[in-house]
């Protein structure tokens, strides 16, 4: 092989979903004209189309996309997010906040809660969620920006959007289109493989069309067009502790204020998200036909619409679980195809941006070194089974027992990484997080809490301080981030002051 032809020339995308075309925008704007990229989408098969809410580090990707924040507010109708408000988990009437950022003013997690546990044993400090800032900005319906400069009152206010997925997808083709990125829609229905290294060389398309490639990256959704049926990389059924398997969505009128906040309420037998973005709320109820029928579902969803439905239901089937090695050979599974986890704490786009950025970091040349392509898939398995951990804790820790789904996942085995984190944290408070894991302290102490895990003790060296100057400090801050949350503007005159379009400022009053 000469030197020349040792480098990736040609990238093939399968699919036109939001994973697909997150891809091409990345890879476009990284790779820029070094490599030729194509995209085949079906026309016949439909994407998901839902995929609402996100977490803080789609900023990032945003960034590495070259996605203009202004532009993308505008196209796809996004609003902010500073966390989720859960409802209903932990026993009925119960609710809690999951915010984004940091409680205090201090990265250091640990000690902060550690401190605290000493003063509420004592009786000398206010509720732990009155010291994060996006709580407190979230029960009020309003937001800011956060800062980048060091100290600033605003610099813990970590935000990420709600917005309207198709949208979102229709506008990345456009930049990427933009770009360069060719687009042929097509379906894939054969490959052809090196006889010898069984690596892929060809898609076949409907039309007879071939589509050759170097690299091909599967984003054909939960089919695994190319993973699954031509490279048969087996998939693991996570079921057993999360049982879900079916969701019903439909958009509906707003009729309550623009909250910067997804709502996740439980039922019997599921959970439904309301996500307000500026033209709709986005609604769905998630499910297990092993605990409700579809019917039970879709008249739980219409009676508990705030407003007249926008749309008919969009039911959806899937399975929870991964995709044992998303990279195999020359072929990256992306999106629904490497894996599902539930939309409980709106994970999935994110892992369609750590995959792609992963791929960028081990971005192979024609050779494919199998240590490389081993590395990536080593940490793509520890990030699916860190977010898997964390969801089963929403199910397994509850006081519930009022319907068998609630006494199966109340009472069901849990992986023993996650029975350890909890043991070690109902005992004294501590977490023992790796740092690249997605979720950090402020997840995991406001899940822990919220679904009702109050720790039996603390650190001993926290008796070893003055309580009274510590709890002087924490009432001090507690009056800092609530004076900083009073003076921030409505969510709704946010986005009205920031160069929407007439018709989403019209859409915006309640
Ligand atoms: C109920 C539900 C709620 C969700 N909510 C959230 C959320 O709030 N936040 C979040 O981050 N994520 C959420 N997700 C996940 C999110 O929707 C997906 O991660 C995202 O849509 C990515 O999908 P995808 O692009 O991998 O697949 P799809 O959207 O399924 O796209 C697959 C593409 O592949 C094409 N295709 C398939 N087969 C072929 C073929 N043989 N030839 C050519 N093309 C082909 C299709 O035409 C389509 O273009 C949710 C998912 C569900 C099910």
């Amino acid at each position: 092989m000469e030197q020349t032809d040792r480098w990736i020339r040609q990238v093939v995308i399968v699919g036109g979903g939001t994973a697909g075309w997150m891809t091409a925008a990345a890879l476009s704007q990284v790779l820029e004209n070094n490599v030729s990229l194509t995209l085949v989408e079906s026309d016949a098969i439909a994407t998901v189309g839902v995929g609402e809410a996100t977490i803080p580090p789609i900023r990032t990707f945003h960034e590495l996309a070259g996605v203009n924040e202004a532009d993308f507010i505008r196209d796809c109708h996004a609003t902010f997010k500073l966390g989720i408000e859960f409802r209903n988990w932990s026993a009925i009437n119960s609710r809690y906040f999951h915010p984004f950022g940091v409680y205090g003013t201090k990265k250091d997690l640990g000690y902060f809660f550690q401190y605290w546990l000493r003063l509420a044993e004592l009786g000398k400090v206010a509720d732990f969620e009155t010291f994060s800032l996006c709580t407190l900005a979230a029960r009020r319906d309003a937001f800011a920006p956060p800062s980048t400069t060091p100290n600033h009152p605003l610099e813990h206010l970590y935000s990420a959007y709600h917005f309207d997925a198709s949208l979102y997808a229709r506008h990345l083709k456009g930049l990427s289109t933009h770009r360069g990125v060719s687009h042929k829609l097509g379906d894939v229905v054969d490959a052809v493989k090196n006889p010898e290294t069984g690596f892929l060389e060809a898609l076949v398309l409907k039309s007879g069309e071939r589509v050759a490639g170097d690299l091909f990256i599967d984003c054909s959704g939960t089919r695994g067009a190319l993973i699954d049926k031509v490279m048969g990389s087996a998939f693991e059924d996570w079921s057993k502790w999360l049982p879900m398997n079916r969701a019903i969505a439909v958009p509906c009128e707003r009729k309550l204020p623009l909250s910067p906040y997804t709502v996740s309420t439980a039922h019997a037998f599921g959970w439904q998200w309301r996500i307000p973005l500026q033209h709709r709320v986005g609604n769905g109820i998630v499910y297990s036909t092993d605990f409700a029928s579809d019917d039970q579902a879709a008249q739980r969803l219409t009676e508990t619409l705030e407003g007249p439905a926008l749309a008919s239901p969009n039911r959806l089937r899937f399975t929870t679980g991964r995709r044992r090695s998303p990279w195999n050979k020359n072929v990256v599974a992306v999106g629904l195809s490497s894996g599902f986890l539930e939309p409980l704490e709106s994970t999935s786009i994110h892992l369609i941006q750590s995959s792609i950025q992963r791929l960028i970091k081990y971005f192979p040349d024609k050779t494919v070194s199998k240590i490389v392509m081993d590395a990536y898939n080593r940490e793509a398995e520890a990030e699916f089974e860190n977010v898997r951990d964390f969801l089963i804790l929403h199910y397994n820790a509850t006081q519930r027992d009022d319907s068998p789904l609630w006494n199966y996942t109340r009472t069901m085995p849990i992986p023993d990484s996650l029975a350890n984190r909890v043991a070690l944290f109902a005992e004294r408070g501590q977490l023992d997080l790796a740092a690249e894991e997605l979720f950090q302290a402020t997840s995991w102490l406001s899940v822990l809490l919220g679904q009702g895990i109050r720790p039996r003790g603390y650190m001993p060296t926290m008796a070893f301080q003055d309580d009274n100057l510590l709890a002087q400090g924490y009432e001090r801050m507690k009056q800092h981030l609530r004076n900083v949350a009073d003076r921030l503007p409505y969510h709704a005159d946010y986005l009205r002051a920031n160069g929407l379009t007439n018709e989403a400022v019209a859409s915006l009053a309640v």
